[in-house]
């Protein structure tokens, strides 16, 4: 158990991230200082018991900040006597480096991402850069600032570079990317968050569910009279895990609702390598799709079973073989570094199997903890088998896609990110998923339909500058989005169109 023992709320948001990204897995409670809380945060950190470090954060606002972390390690101090703690937007920067400084001290390690917790570390350098800052100028920002290694500085730097080259031509205005969920598996793999759905169980629902998603895309459509669909993109959940007959009557609906499709990027997650067949990829190219991914997550069998991925790497080669014989140009795989059990030489294989094959595009995430996963539930079982060398793979995979002329472009962190790492995107020029570029700096809306997806409006001052992102969401339940699809709709109507 952390304990985060303070006298003020302002800065728990900030607080908690960083703590969390420090020590990974253990649970956090955050108390007032206050004898009672402070009693009540002694008995939760004596009974949080089992095998968990027990460290205590203070931080007391009064004069100034005074700051302590103890434990079993020792106990550390600071202060910061300058600024004015009231002011969150000037001081959150200054109060989280001083901390971030005082638990590496405790730790004895430093974070890749330093004190950076946001999920979109390249946005800082996209404003730098617009600004004509240098990338040696950017870089040292990310160090001073947020004390981030050299190398992620870097690479932040780079992906900020990216983006603005392939968005530089775009017109953005009135666009929207549409996202189409389809929450149904295989089977459900050990770390999966997602809205996903056994499909075996869901067999009998899952045409309902499609005839229900083809209404929805025609309402959305509706929505989107006028406007500029930029890319589609069909995730979940694994879109290829419907049949062939749903996976036609899914396309139908989509080139029905937005005949536009077919001259836009049209991206289907083909995600489990078992669930591809040919008829389903005639199905894609037939209907405009140019773009797909296939997940191998690692080429290693045996973490394969460990992970709950009902296929085989032989799969994964048959797959992708496939798709490249039915006239696939441009096919995403995607990796995970920090998998139960796997260490560098485990990742030196897959990439070794992954340059057979040459993808276009090599997507590599780091193992996260979130809360609905049922690897967070088990961490206990498996936390001793899961390496957190992950900033080692990411260098291999780094080396990887450069030896084969594949560039970062995009760039996104998660909540409980193994290593507080990072998820990277490496295409080859020209290959690059828009999609994912325009989601990942908000750059469009995005209208999202199906069980589970969140439809997210960029919403702009009178000057057309943004100032923030709205969102609404439709339920993950299959069974609510089918019987209750009209509350939804309106949901989403009066959100959209007022
Ligand atoms: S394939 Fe993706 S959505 Fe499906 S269970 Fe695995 S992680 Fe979850």
């Amino acid at each position: 158990m952390i304990r985060y023992i303070r006298n003020l709320e302002l800065y728990d948001i900030d607080v908690r991230p960083l703590l969390m990204a420090f020590f990974m897995g253990g649970s956090i409670g955050v108390f007032g200082i206050n004898e009672a809380d402070a009693k009540a945060a002694a008995e939760v950190g004596a009974s949080g018991g089992n095998d968990e470090e027990a460290v205590t954060v203070t931080a007391v606002f009064d004069e100034g900040v005074k700051l302590t972390v103890t434990g079993s390690k020792g106990r550390f101090e600071a202060g910061i006597t300058d600024g004015d703690y009231r002011v969150r937007q000037t001081f959150r920067n200054r109060l989280k480096l001083e901390l971030y400084r005082l638990l590496v001290k405790y730790t004895g390690h430093e974070l890749p991402w330093g004190d950076l917790t946001g999920v979109r570390p390249t946005q800082l350098a996209i404003k730098q850069l617009k600004a004509q800052a240098s990338p040696d100028e950017i870089a040292d920002f990310y160090k001073d600032e947020f004390a981030v290694s050299e190398a992620k500085a870097r690479l932040a730097v780079q992906v900020a570079e990216r983006e603005l080259e392939l968005t530089r031509d775009e017109d953005l205005d009135d666009a929207y990317c549409l996202y189409i969920g389809i929450p149904f598996c295989p089977s459900r793999c050990l770390y999966c968050s997602f809205t996903s759905y056994p499909i075996a169980l869901y067999k009998d629902m899952a045409s309902d569910y499609i005839d229900r998603l083809a209404l929805e895309l025609k309402l959305t459509a509706d929505m989107c009279k006028g406007r500029k669909l930029k890319a589609v993109y069909i995730g979940g959940g694994t879109p290829s895990s419907l049949s062939e007959e749903l996976t036609e009557k899914l396309m139908r609906a989509v080139t029905d609702a937005f005949p536009e499709v077919k001259d836009v990027e049209f991206t289907v997650e083909a995600g489990r390598p078992d669930s591809i067949t040919k008829g389903k990829l005639d199905i894609y190219l037939s209907n405009g799709v140019d773009r797909i991914s296939i997940n191998p997550q690692t080429m290693n069998g045996e973490t394969l079973k460990v992970i709950g991925r009902a296929h085989t790497p032989v799969q994964t080669v048959e797959a992708f073989r496939m798709a490249r014989e039915a006239g696939f140009k441009n096919i995403n795989m995607d990796l995970i570094a920090g998998l139960p059990g796997e260490d560098i030489r485990s990742m030196e294989y897959t990439l070794s199997e992954i340059r057979k094959l040459a993808p276009e595009s090599l997507t590599v995430h780091s193992l996260a903890l979130k809360r609905a996963a049922t690897l967070s539930e088990s961490l206990a079982d498996y936390k001793n088998v899961i390496n957190h060398d992950m900033e080692a793979m990411h260098d291999l995979v780094r080396e990887y896609a450069h030896s084969e002329g594949l560039k970062p472009y995009y760039l996104y962190r998660q909540k409980s990110i193994g290593g507080n790492l990072e998820n990277v995107g490496y295409a080859k020029e020209g290959c690059e998923c828009m999609y994912n570029v325009l989601i990942m700096e908000e750059l469009t809306d995005i209208m999202a339909a199906g069980a589970g997806a969140v439809t997210k409006l960029i919403i702009k001052d009178a000057d057309g500058n943004r100032i923030r992102v709205g969102a609404v969401a439709n339920c993950k339940s299959v069974d609510d989005y089918i019987n209750r699809f009209d509350e939804f709709m309106d949901k989403k109507k009066s959100a959209v169109i007022g």
